[in-house]
């Protein structure tokens, strides 16, 4: 077996992926279609042309373009069914899932139970016909107001027993800092919830901070900590894990190609990282296709590539146990894999 195969065939976790943004065009157009929606192209090629990101302001317009197709529970529970299933087409077997909610509560109405309800039906769902786990890490776009912003949390509190892992923070970094959001996370903390931020991918090293002193207990990015030596200092102390997502980076620029992205580094300054595809067919990719490709341009092997998967594991919300469980699982799977490579 080559090592392409074995990344293509061992077990995996992914910790950071939008499930709007990761939403394939011709669910789009399926759910488009279905509410009379118009989207700016209807074919399949056309959608896969307008849907690859050019630019951030692009991006955002096809976001929120998207999202407009989502009318009702049922097609949140469609939009994540299909996006279950193709995480256990790549043998992902447990996935923390950034959702956006308020987004839908504004185009469509779509109160926080009906929403909740719906991502639970698909979450038991891809349990029992794929055998793969997930939890939601429910985001507020940062560009929201602080009242908005408590909406997300108090659905993320709700849904604390119902599969909602942390709370998040996603949207457009500049200008936006997490201070913004203290009281959610203030009240996600008093309720015993994580906060997980994205921070340090379109800013710099205070955004991380920012993101530090609201105890996020993951960053999202969190890649130009490298700005900062103190910094980098403080995140290999602490070993707070960073879900770096390589393409994702490149295509919006944070690093001018993937050869001088950091991750390498990042690595051998003994930082937690894992491995991430954020909105993979956005960025035509996919969680199989970032391994593969940190294992060409840095020249990764087995052990790097599944140390990074085990990373993946022991920085989720799963319980103690369930991680252990998990680690013992892929660790005898991974063996098994490599007698035939
Ligand atoms: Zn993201």
């Amino acid at each position: 077996m080559s090592l392409t195969d074995f990344i293509k065939a061992m077990p995996k976790v992914e910790l950071h992926v939008h499930l709007q943004g990761a939403t394939q065009p011709e669910t789009w157009l399926e759910l488009a279609e279905r509410n009379g929606v118009k989207l700016p192209a209807s074919t399949i090629e056309g959608m896969r042309e307008w849907f690859v990101f050019k630019d951030f302001p692009h991006f955002i317009q096809i976001y929120m373009a998207v999202c407009g197709t989502i009318r009702t529970a049922d097609d949140v529970e469609f939009m994540a069914k299909r996006f279950l299933a193709g995480q256990a087409e790549q043998n992902i077997r447990y996935t923390e899932i950034t959702y956006t909610p308020h987004l839908h509560y504004k185009i469509a109405g779509l109160d926080a139970r009906t929403q909740l309800d719906a991502l639970n039906r698909a979450r038991k769902w891809a349990e029992h016909t794929h055998d793969i786990k997930c939890g939601f890490i429910l985001d507020i776009s940062r560009n929201v107001t602080p009242e908005e912003g408590l909406w997300t949390t108090d659905m993320a509190i709700m849904g604390m027993n119902e599969g909602v892992v942390a709370l998040g923070l996603g949207g457009p970094e500049v200008g936006h800092p997490p201070e913004k959001h203290a009281i959610s996370f203030q009240k996600a903390h008093a309720a015993g919830l994580a906060c997980i931020l994205h921070a340090g991918e379109t800013e710099g090293p205070a955004s991380i901070w920012g993101a530090i002193k609201q105890g996020s207990v993951r960053i999202g990015h969190g890649v130009r900590c490298i700005e900062d030596p103190k910094l980098v200092a403080y995140l290999r102390e602490t070993q707070i894990p960073l879900e770096v997502s390589p393409t994702s980076n490149v295509c919006l620029g944070v690093f001018p190609s993937m050869q001088q992205h950091p991750l390498p580094k990042l690595i051998s300054d003994g930082l937690y990282v894992t491995l991430n595809s954020d909105d993979p067919p956005m960025f035509n990719t996919s969680l199989t296709n970032e391994y593969l490709t940190v294992a060409e341009v840095f020249g990764m092997d087995e052990a790097a590539l599944t140390g990074l998967v085990i990373n993946g594991i022991r920085a989720s919300r799963l319980s103690e146990s369930e991680k252990a469980a998990m680690e013992a699982e892929f660790k005898r799977e991974f063996e098994r894999l490599k007698i035939q490579i």
